[in-house]
């Protein structure tokens, strides 16, 4: 898989930095109370902020998770409301750099929905193993091409392309792809501590 995803880098270091700036401010945290929380270096997250490091998706998740947040809400503003809201995975498809996985946050979070719905593109030998999100957190995972497998409970569980399985995603679980081919699936996320949360912050 060369790597020509290099014009997509600087509109979602954009996103991030900004997104991260935002998310600190609206709890008042510092880098270090920030650092804490997310496990992610002070020195990373500084660098993050001035658009000058592109993190992992592993790195994403960390800070996604330590704020309470979707990890679409990092990667891309929420597209307008309306009756309809048409996407393009192809447009959307962007790739954290020096991370073997491509995240298309195909519907970004939105609170009235209470989920983000993304679809991942997962290299042939890639595996990740994900730290329990938020209380309450459910995953699906739909394979569409070829086959991965999924970390529920501590045991690997093999799905091919049609294959569906919804689990606690509150505990650890992991994606693996040991194929010689690009696995891709969709991943929606239901957050249901955030749905139908209204903007302002509701003291908590
Ligand atoms: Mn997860």
């Amino acid at each position: 898989m060369n790597d020509t995803s290099e014009k997509e880098a600087p509109d979602v270091n954009r996103q991030l930095a900004q997104r991260l700036r935002d998310a600190r401010s609206e709890r008042g945290w510092s880098l270090d109370r920030t650092a804490q929380e997310t496990g992610v270096s002070k020195a990373m997250l500084g660098q993050i902020e001035r658009g000058k490091s592109s993190p992992t998706v592993a790195t994403l998740w960390k800070i996604a998770t330590g704020f309470r947040c979707s990890l679409s809400s990092f990667l891309a503003p929420p597209p307008a409301s309306g009756p309809a809201i048409f996407r393009n995975a192809d447009a959307v498809r962007a790739r954290p750099a020096s991370d073997p996985m491509l995240v298309a946050p195909l519907f970004p979070f939105e609170p009235r929905v209470g989920f983000e719905w993304l679809e991942l593109t997962l290299a042939p030998g890639y595996t990740r193993e994900s730290e329990p999100h938020a209380p309450g957190v459910v995953e699906h995972i739909v394979v569409i091409e070829n086959s991965m497998e999924v970390l529920i409970e501590g045991e690997w569980h093999r799905l091919q392309a049609g294959d569906a399985v919804r689990f606690a995603a509150d505990r650890p679980h992991g994606y693996r792809n040991s194929s010689d081919e690009p696995a891709l699936c969709h991943n929606l996320i239901h957050y249901p501590a955030m749905h139908g949360q209204d903007i302002s912050p509701a003291g908590a």
